[in-house]
């Protein structure tokens, strides 16, 4: 059984893709970082005087939020182990915790940030295997949205529920670093951290980001350029993390109805709208729910943007 992590590498295709493409001019030289955190490479880049620090202190923030967020540390682990009890949280923990709920209530489910029993028994976080229909069934009893209890800036999940932010952790930090690079006078940045590629303000000359999507079927080719400013473009696909078994692909996105890895006949999905924690959590939900579904979703949500590859290579755009 062989674990495949692509991310690092499609990370620096990607990078280069996206400050590449840039056409026009620029007036002025940006600062960038690089690291590794949130399980993945992650490329901050900033223009202006203030740069240099800016991307330092974010640096420093997204090592907090990392820890902040990990499912055995921080507000989140203090919630997983002592569930069954009310356990506080900090502000901003209790606001994300409650808009995830808002989520899976829009999307039916799709998006459930309690399938952490689930992603344990695939092995996403150690050694991947394939769980038999009975462990399943048994970890069904122990994941559901519903079962989550949010009041006065306490959360409370039942005994045996695990909950696993993985879906929207980089989506929500990444609208954080803005914020924080924003506090520093910066009006130009890009942040790339996995999939998730968030622009603040243009580019010093005016120009818009051009980021790169990635072809889902050839990391060294890309699908398509969105041209952005103040937008975040998130990608979950199942060339991301996967493992195969016997010929068979098995990838980290899971369906909560079945508890296995989704199966709607999309290989990726591409979401582009202006907030950073929904546009993660919703390609995720979008890739559980299929195109058809999730084109019916946005009938009535124009301010998003979504491109959709099917497994048979056809790319669907809506918006
Ligand atoms: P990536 O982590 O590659 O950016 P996603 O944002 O789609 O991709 O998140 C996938 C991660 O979210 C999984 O590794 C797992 O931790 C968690 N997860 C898997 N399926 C779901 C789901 N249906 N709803 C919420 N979280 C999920
Ligand atoms: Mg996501």
């Amino acid at each position: 059984m062989k674990m495949i992590r692509k991310t690092a590498v499609c990370l620096a295709a990607f990078l280069l893709l996206t400050l590449g493409l840039g056409g026009c001019q620029i007036s002025q030289e940006p600062e960038t970082r690089t690291v590794f955190a949130m399980d993945t490479v992650i490329t901050l880049t900033a223009y202006g005087e203030n740069a240099g620090k800016a991307l330092d202190a974010a640096v420093q923030k997204l090592n907090d939020y990392d820890l902040l967020l990990d499912v055995d540390s921080g507000d989140i682990g203090a919630v997983n182990e002592n569930a069954g009890e009310f356990v506080g949280v900090s502000e901003e923990v209790y606001k994300l915790l409650s808009d995830c709920v808002e989520f899976s209530r829009q999307t039916d489910g799709a998006f459930d940030l309690t399938v952490g029993r689930y992603i344990n028994l695939w092995g996403f976080r150690s050694q991947t295997r394939v769980p038999s229909d009975e462990e399943i069934a048994e970890a069904a009893e122990f994941v559901g949205w519903e079962q989550i209890e949010l009041a006065d800036g306490k959360v409370k999940i039942p005994e045996g529920m695990q909950l696993d932010l993985g879906a929207v952790a980089k989506g929500f930090v990444a609208g954080k670093l803005k914020e924080l690079l924003t506090e520093y006078g910066i009006e130009s940045a890009i942040l790339s951290l996995g999939g998730n590629v968030t622009t603040l303000g243009e580019k010093p000359d005016g120009s818009q980001f051009v980021v790169a999507i990635r072809d889902p079927n050839d990391p060294d080719a890309y699908l398509d350029t969105v041209n952005v400013s103040d937008t975040a473009v998130v990608t979950s696909g199942s060339y991301m993390r996967y493992f195969d078994v016997d010929g068979v692909r098995y990838h980290h996105i899971i369906d909560p109805e079945t508890g296995k890895p989704a199966d709607s006949g999309l290989v990726s999905v591409t979401v582009i709208c202006t907030d950073d924690t929904a546009a993660d959590a919703y390609a995720t939900a979008f890739f559980v729910m299929g195109a058809e579904k999730t084109s019916e979703f946005l009938k009535d949500r124009p301010e998003i943007n979504v491109i959709m590859v099917e497994t048979n290579g056809e790319i669907i755009r809506v918006n």
